[in-house]
C-alpha cells in the first residue's frame, strides 16, 4: 500500500483509498448475557447452560446467550399454542395488524442499532445491514401488516384460516431479514411462532424480542430460543406443532424432511442455491460487471442466492474477465462497521474452513485462481474475493455452493448452451441474465429452472416479490401472496 499524503489518503492499486469512516457501536446497548424469550420474557434456560456469540471480525466475545434444549422447547410451544388458541386466531385482522404496524415503526426508529448490530455479530458490512437488511426487515413488516385484514381478498371466494403453532429456523446469512421473513406472515395470517435463530448471529433477534415488548405484542405470540442444530432438531420433533418453515443448508432440510414426514406438520423449506449468473455478448458490460461483483462479492457471498457461477459468452469471456479483475482490486476488505467496507468478515472459522477447502479442491481439479492482493486483518475470519477461471461443469467449485465471496467463471457460445448450463445443477433458487434484448432475457427466464430470474440487475428483493426454489433448493415461497398462502389454510 502506497501513502499518498494528504488528509492521510493512500492510494492502492492507482485509486485514492478513503479515510476510516466506522460507524459508532455505541449505539448498542449489549446485555452480557440473554435468556430465552418464552411467553412475552426473557427467562432462564432449563439446561443453565449459555454459549457466546462471537465478533467474527475480531474474535471478540460479545454476549452470553441461553442454550435451549427439549424442555424449553416445550415450554414455548405451550406458550404458544395458549396464545393461539386463547388470543391471536381470535383477534379480528385489523387489530393484528396493528402490531405488526408497531413492529416495523419501532424497528424503523431503531435501525441504526439494528444494523450495527448485524454487523458486529455476524460480519457484514454495515452499508448491506443498514441499506438492505434492515430496511427490508422492516418493509417486511409493513407489508405484511397491510394483508392481516384483507385475507379474503388474497384468496378470494375462500375462507382463510391460520394453521396454528409454527416452528421456524432461520440461518446467519440474514439473521434479522429471514426473522422477519418468517414471523410476519406468519402473524399476519394469525398463527402464533416458536423461532430458533443460528447460533453463530442470535443478537439482533433477541433485540427483535425487546421491538415484540416495546410493541405491547401479547406474551407468546412470538418465542424466540437460541441454541445450536440440536436445538433446531428438538423443535421440529416437537408434536404440537402445526408447521416447520426452515431456511438453511439443503443437507439439514433434508434430515427436517424425513422428522416431519408421516406428521401433521405443513413444511416449507428454502434451501442451497448455485446460481448462475448469464452475461450475453449484447449486454451493456460495465453495469454487467458491477452486477457481478454485486451478486457475489458484497455481502462476502453469503447469499443462498449468490451469483456464484458466472457463465460469459466466449466472444467477450477475455474482456470482462480483465474488467471484473481490475474491478475486484478496487474492493475495499475490512472492518464491518467502516462504511466504506464491501467485504465483511466470514461470519464463523467453520464457514472459512469450508471455502479455503472447496478453493483447494478447485485449483486441484485444475481452475485456475485469481486473488488480488489485500491486506487481510490479522485478527477474525477473512478470505479474499476470488475468481475461478477455467472452469467446466464437471468441476466441484461448479458444483457445490460455496457460501464465499468465489465466483467460478464458465464461457457458453449459443443461448441454448447457456441455459443447458444454467439448469446443470441439482439447485434451482435463482438466476441472472444480463443482455440488452428484452426477447433473449424473456426466453433465457422463461426456461431456466429457478424460483427468481433478475434481468440486468441482481439480488434485488421485495416482500409483494415471491422468492423460493425448485429441485434441491427447497419448496414454497416466501413474500408476497403466494408466501402468506404458506400460512393459511383454505
Ligand atoms: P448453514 O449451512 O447455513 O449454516 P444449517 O442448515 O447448518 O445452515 O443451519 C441453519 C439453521 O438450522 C441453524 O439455525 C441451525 O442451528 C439449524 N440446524 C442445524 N442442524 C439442524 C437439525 N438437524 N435440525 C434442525 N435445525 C438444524
Amino acid at each position: 500500500m502506497r501513502r499518498n499524503g494528504q488528509n492521510g489518503q493512500t492510494a492502492r492499486g492507482g485509486i485514492w483509498e478513503y479515510a476510516p469512516a466506522p460507524e459508532d457501536r455505541s449505539i448498542v446497548a449489549l446485555r452480557s448475557r440473554y435468556g430465552l424469550f418464552i411467553n412475552g420474557e426473557f427467562v432462564e434456560p432449563h439446561s443453565g447452560r449459555y454459549f457466546t456469540s462471537l465478533n467474527p471480525a475480531s474474535e471478540e466475545p460479545l454476549a452470553e446467550v441461553a442454550y435451549a434444549d427439549a424442555e424449553d422447547i416445550d415450554r414455548a410451544v405451550r406458550a404458544a399454542r395458549h396464545a393461539y388458541e386463547t388470543l391471536w386466531s381470535k383477534l379480528p385482522g385489523k387489530e393484528r395488524a396493528k402490531y405488526l404496524f408497531r413492529i416495523a415503526r419501532i424497528l424503523q426508529e431503531r435501525s441504526r442499532e439494528f444494523a450495527v448490530l448485524e454487523s458486529l455479530d455476524g460480519g457484514k458490512p454495515i452499508r448491506e445491514s443498514r441499506d438492505v437488511d434492515i430496511p427490508l426487515a422492516a418493509a417486511h413488516f409493513f407489508y405484511h401488516a397491510g394483508w392481516a385484514d384483507k385475507l379474503e381478498y388474497a384468496f378470494a371466494g375462500r375462507t382463510p384460516r391460520p394453521l396454528g403453532v409454527v416452528g421456524q429456523i432461520i440461518p446467519w446469512n440474514f439473521p434479522l431479514l429471514m426473522a422477519a421473513w418468517k414471523i410476519a406472515p406468519a402473524l399476519a395470517c394469525g398463527n402464533t411462532v416458536v423461532l430458533k435463530p443460528a447460533e453463530t448471529t442470535p443478537l439482533t433477534a433477541l433485540l427483535l424480542c425487546e421491538v415484540f415488548q416495546q410493541a405491547d405484542l401479547p406474551p407468546g405470540v412470538v418465542n424466540i430460543l437460541t441454541g445450536d442444530g440440536q436445538t433446531g432438531a428438538w423443535l421440529v420433533q416437537h408434536p404440537d406443532l402445526d408447521k416447520i418453515a426452515f431456511t438453511g443448508s439443503t443437507e439439514v432440510g433434508r434430515q427436517i424432511q424425513k422428522a416431519v414426514a408421516g406428521t401433521r406438520k405443513r413444511l416449507t423449506l428454502e434451501l442451497g442455491g448455485k446460481a448462475a449468473h448469464v452475461i450475453f455478448e449484447d449486454a451493456a458490460i460495465d453495469q454487467a460487471v458491477e452486477g457481478i461483483v454485486n451478486g457475489i462479492y458484497f455481502n462476502q457471498g453469503h447469499v443462498c442466492c449468490a451469483g456464484s457461477r458466472l457463465l460469459v459468452q466466449e466472444s467477450i469471456a477475455e474482456l470482462v474477465v480483465r474488467k471484473l479483475k481490475r474491478r475486484v482490486q478496487r474492493l475495499r476488505i475490512g472492518d464491518p462497521l467502516d462504511k466504506n467496507t464491501d467485504i465483511g468478515a466470514i461470519n464463523s472459522l467453520f464457514q472459512l474452513r469450508k471455502i479455503e477447502r472447496l478453493v483447494a479442491v478447485g485449483v486441484q481439479e485444475g481452475a485456475e485462481l485469481y486473488q488480488p492482493e489485500c491486506a487481510l486483518p490479522s485478527k477474525g475470519y477473512w478470505y479474499p474475493p476470488t475468481i475461478l477461471t477455467k472452469v467446466s461443469m464437471a468441476h466441484t467449485v461448479a458444483r457445490e455452493e460455496i457460501f464465499g465471496p468465489v465466483l467460478s467463471v464458465l464461457t457458453f457460445r449459443t443461448p441454448d448452451e447457456a441455459v443447458r448450463i444454467a439448469n446443470n445443477t441439482r439447485y434451482g433458487l435463482s438466476a441472472g441474465v444480463w443482455t440488452n434484448k428484452g426477447s433473449r432475457y424473456l426466453e433465457f427466464a422463461s426456461r431456466v429452472k429457478a424460483g427468481v430470474v433478475w434481468c440486468n440487475t441482481y439480488n434485488k428483493f421485495d416482500p409483494a416479490s415471491p422468492f423460493g426454489g425448485y429441485k434441491e433448493s427447497g419448496f414454497g415461497r416466501e413474500g408476497g401472496i403466494h408466501g402468506l398462502a404458506a400460512y393459511v389454510e383454505v
